[in-house]
């Protein structure tokens, strides 16, 4: 007994003496300036050396898909970004104006955006003047820079964008990929933001630019097309495979694919995903749908927190791409947020509504 307790004694004191200079946080020799951020915080993961070196570019060996008259995409491959697909798994359209093309979200490099420039222009031999962008994760717009670059484009986007993310910061893309496919990639600031939904005319095309908030990210945004009967909805659907919420949240999910039902489309494009049609969003309805009443069960039942992810699952997506790397967190991410959620405000006004009807 006295044994045990001299090995315990042992051990926390082990582990204050480790834990000190945290703990009275004077102490502590920064050699390493690169492992603090901006704000002088620790970065948990390591710094990773700038690729620069020479070789030949990657071949994305990209081929745009035609979604409407005047809409075209390239589809990327329903996986994590990987050193093996060189980030070439979220999907980036192309929308045809009279002067110019208008790109929606660019892909997740300089030389994923050249090269899918370069297929556009046997298509119409027009610069690319405008660049719009969905939300702040990576793989949907490190081409900005090649656009930005070559054909000094205006981009418009979240303010979230600039708010995150800076100029030699390093993004999961630039740690991830081969230096001949993320080389040259910079990460430029957003030239444009608009505080609520706008509706505006550029190169010829009506827009509707609609704000949904924080939903999949901080702030998400999707792209109407009124005339072409078209949506390009960026990560707040996809379809195909599982969505990663980790920076989420389900209410939000839900009231931005409403937002979407509520507007007349033939054809949707996902932020990754390849189904197209008036089907596209279903997928995700489900999904978040599932979850939500799923997890407020769990709360109700009173399931602990770490086992959550055992009681609620999604069966009927168990053989979709990315389910057992991704789902069990979603869950995890749910009951997190939906621990604090007291009931939906619209769902009462309408049970009022309903009741004053009756
Ligand atoms: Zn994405």
């Amino acid at each position: 007994m006295k044994i045990k307790l001299f090995i315990l004694f042992s051990l926390l004191a082990l582990v204050f003496v480790a834990a000190s200079p945290f703990l009275f946080n004077q102490s502590v020799t920064i050699t390493d300036p690169h492992k603090l951020d901006a704000d002088d915080n620790f970065i948990l993961y390591e710094w990773v050396e700038p690729r620069v070196g020479g070789g030949p570019e990657w071949d994305y060996n990209l081929k745009p898909v035609q979604v409407s008259d005047r809409v075209w995409c390239f589809f990327g491959a329903l996986e994590m970004p990987t050193k093996e697909n060189a980030g070439d798994m979220s999907n980036s359209c192309y929308i045809k104006g009279d002067d110019s093309w208008i790109t929606w979200d660019t892909g997740p490099s300089a030389i994923f955006a050249k090269q899918a420039y370069a297929k556009m222009k046997e298509i119409a031999d027009l610069p690319v003047k405008t660049v719009i962008v969905s939300h702040e994760h990576d793989d949907h717009w490190l081409g900005n820079s090649y656009y930005k670059e070559v054909h000094g484009a205006k981009i418009i986007g979240p303010e979230s964008v600039n708010v995150n993310y800076h100029k030699g910061d390093q993004t999961r893309m630039i740690k991830t990929l081969y230096q001949d496919a993320i080389r040259g990639t910079e990460l430029v600031p957003v030239d444009e933001s608009f505080e609520e939904t706008t509706e505006f005319e550029i190169h010829g095309v009506n827009m509707e630019y609609v704000k949904v908030g924080y939903a999949h990210s901080e702030e998400d945004w999707f792209l109407y097309l009124p005339d072409d009967k078209v949506v390009l909805v960026g990560d707040v659907v996809m379809n195909g495979r599982i969505t990663s919420n980790r920076d989420g949240i389900v209410i939000g999910q839900l009231n931005a694919l409403k937002a979407i039902k509520a507007r007349d489309w033939n054809h949707l494009v996902p932020g990754h995903g390849f189904v197209t049609d008036k089907t596209a969003a279903d997928e995700a309805v489900q999904y978040f749908t599932y979850i939500k009443d799923r997890v407020l069960e769990g709360i109700d039942d009173e399931v602990h927190p770490d086992d959550i992810t055992k009681a609620v699952t999604l069966e009927e997506f168990r053989n979709k791409d990315l389910y057992y790397l991704l789902s069990p967190g979603n869950v995890f991410r749910a009951y997190e947020e939906l621990e604090m959620y007291d009931g939906d405000e619209d769902e009462e006004e309408d049970e009022e509504e309903e009741k004053e009807e009756a």
